[in-house]
């Protein structure tokens, strides 16, 4: 059998590494444009931020590692069509400029998203950050060490990171965050925890700019003059020495237009439990794909690493005959900025109302561990229940000194349709430096549960 995958990195080379244990036999040819594989993203913020400097750290495999484990690798070669009828995708060689067509029996598509608005970078003064080549043009320009202030477009998950990344640079002494949103990371938490948040940012003296919507930006000069007006029309400008454009990202799904794929309506391929497309003997994982949310009881658009991870393995399991799949995501993510943590597991209010999904919310303020043990602090908790049953929908944690790992426990509480109840009474154990004699999720699980109860 010839596998043929388009995309080496996170979702791409677990499905090959695994298909090649499976299927020893098979023979398995990976494409990606780029010049490196089995890179790690997720740590870009961090590299940025000097928090390490081996940028080795990045990479989980070399090329040569892959290689000799029977895989046939190849580097700076982009599949630039696909032919679902002839079973072919024609690859080029962006070193040479030769193009070559070559027949698959399985082909798993992998091949990530892109961050929206990527063309409004110059890597002068406007950046993005998803490949190592952003990294590098960014991380050049630091070094010159003009960079004085930045602002960061897009309030989410990674211009967050970015915001603890740039706090980290000696010499950075203003950081502007902007957002036409209402609150900052709001795919993650609910506005009950914004208060503490924008607290939180501007201790360090973060310029936060939300509901803010950009008209224009004008980055010809040496720095970026950002012209955006707020909610009730009032225009204002951010200029900074730099601009970072963070606002999601988009499926690498085009060079596919000529193939009838189900989508969602963003351009990701949609896929079963097994990570099949509609199209016979492709399939489809991470970032340029569909995953079915199991509380929303749809399929929706996670770009997480974890899920492209989960996915690439049940792919290669699906093609070798190995029964696996992927039950869902139930779009668990955590994060940290500055000196706060953040979880979410399952779906939040906004969510719920979004999706008319009936709930129950109850938030609860507690304490990480006893109040002698040094550096108590204090947690915010939000849990979302079935009004009618009891069962956690979804939960929310913010707060210090690793409090955030108590949202895996709450991960296994919404996916295994536990009530409040039951986190009430949950066996956690207890030590004074890690928690209470009741541990918080105990009282979240526990407060909830009575309210409830009285309607
Ligand atoms: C800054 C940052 C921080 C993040 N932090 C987290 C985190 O903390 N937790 C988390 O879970 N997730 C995080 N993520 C998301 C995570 O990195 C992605 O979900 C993950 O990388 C997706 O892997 P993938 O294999 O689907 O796609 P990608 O990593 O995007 O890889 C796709 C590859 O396909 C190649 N390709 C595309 N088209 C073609 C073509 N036609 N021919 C050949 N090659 C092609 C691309 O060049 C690319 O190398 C972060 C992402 C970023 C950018």
């Amino acid at each position: 059998m010839k596998v043929i995958i388009i995309g080496a990195q996170g979702g791409g080379m677990t499905a090959a590494a695994r298909l090649k244990r499976n299927l020893p036999s098979a023979e398995v040819v990976v494409y990606d444009a780029q010049e490196y594989v089995s890179f790690g993203a997720c740590g870009l913020p961090y590299y940025i931020g000097n928090f390490f400097s081996e940028e080795r750290n990045l990479f989980a495999r070399t090329v040569e590692q892959l290689q000799e484990s029977g895989l046939r690798v190849f580097i700076k070669h982009k599949v630039v069509s696909v032919d679902e009828k002839s079973q072919t995708v024609v690859v080029k060689n962006l070193t040479t400029g030769i193009t070559h067509t070559e027949g698959y029996d399985k082909l798993i598509i992998a091949s990530g998203a892109t961050p929206r608005d990527r063309e409004l970078c110059n890597n002068t003064n406007t950046f993005t950050v998803k490949t190592l080549h952003d990294a590098h043009a960014l991380k050049a320009k630091l070094a010159t060490g003009s960079v004085k202030s930045v602002s960061i477009l897009g309030a989410g998950f990674i211009g967050l990171e970015l915001l603890e990344a740039f706090k980290n640079i000696e010499g950075i002494q203003e950081i502007n965050l902007i957002d036409f949103k209402h609150n900052i990371s709001d795919n993650i938490l609910d506005n009950n925890f914004e208060e503490t948040l924008e607290k939180e940012l501007r201790k360090h003296h973060i310029n936060i700019y939300l509901k803010a919507h950009v008209e224009h930006i004008d980055n010809g000069g040496v720095s970026v003059k950002i012209t955006a007006h707020n909610h009730i029309g009032d225009s204002f400008n951010v200029d900074s020495d730099i601009l970072i454009v963070s606002k999601g990202f988009i499926p690498n799904t085009h060079f596919l237009e000529n193939i009838p794929f189900a989508k969602l309506p963003n351009g990701a391929l949609l896929v079963d439990r097994e990570g099949k497309t509609n199209i016979a003997n492709i399939y489809a994982i991470g970032d340029c794909a569909s995953v079915y949310h199991k509380i929303l009881a749809q399929d929706v658009y996670i770009p997480l690493a974890t899920v492209a991870n989960k996915m690439g393995r049940v792919v290669a399991d699906s093609i070798a005959g190995v029964d696996s799949k992927f039950t869902g995501s139930i779009g668990s993510s955590m994060l940290k900025v500055l000196d706060l943590e953040i979880g979410k597991t399952g779906i939040t209010e906004y969510e719920a109302k979004k999706h008319k999904i009936p709930y129950h919310a109850t938030t609860v303020e507690d304490y990480n561990h006893t109040n002698y043990y040094p550096n108590n602090a204090k947690i915010w908790m939000k849990v979302l229940t079935n009004p009618e049953t009891g069962i956690i929908l979804g939960a929310q944690i913010l707060g210090k000194n690793n409090t955030v790992l108590r949202i895996h426990a709450l991960s296994v509480a919404v996916e295994k349709g536990l009530t409040v109840d039951e986190l009430g009474m949950l066996d956690f154990a207890y030590a004074p430096p890690f928690t209470r004699t009741w541990e918080a999720l105990n009282i979240l699980g526990g407060v909830a549960s009575s309210k409830a109860k009285k309607g």
